[in-house]
């Protein structure tokens, strides 16, 4: 069995890390393939009702998939999404390089 927690800040932690290392000037096809990921991954993600709702946030906001920038700042939109459902602090997307490429500066 899974812990729906658990999994979601692994989840996270790999999709802010995919985003933080995705290229500045994306190939047609890396651009096309993080798009095809994102898609597919709302389809398959285990916990059904997370899965559902990401599906129908990625259909009112598409993946931004033009640059690290538009791609990271995507993300954190949809990451705060849920956080705004789950009654959790919003994250300061401004923070999001330094928090999940750079590391923080303290
Ligand atoms: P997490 O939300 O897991 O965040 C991990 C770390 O990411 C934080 O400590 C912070 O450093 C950083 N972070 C936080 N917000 C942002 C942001 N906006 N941008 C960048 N970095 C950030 N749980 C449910 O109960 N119901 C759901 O419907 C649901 N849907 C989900 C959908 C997806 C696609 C995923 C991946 C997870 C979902 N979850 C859902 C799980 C939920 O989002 C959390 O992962 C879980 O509640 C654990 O939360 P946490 O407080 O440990 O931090």
């Amino acid at each position: 069995p899974y812990d729906k927690d658990d999994l979601g800040r692994s989840t996270w932690g790999l999709l802010h890390t995919m985003a933080a290392n995705y290229p500045e000037i994306p190939s047609k096809e890396e651009i096309s393939n993080v798009s095809a990921f994102f898609s597919i991954f709302a389809k398959v993600y285990p916990c059904d009702m997370c899965a559902k709702d990401f599906q129908m946030e990625l259909i009112k906001e598409p993946v931004e998939a033009t640059s690290q920038h538009s791609l990271s700042q995507w993300l954190c939109r949809m990451h705060n999404k849920v956080n705004n459902k789950l009654g959790k602090p919003l994250f300061d997307c401004r923070l999001v390089n330094e928090r999940w490429r750079d590391g923080w500066k303290d």
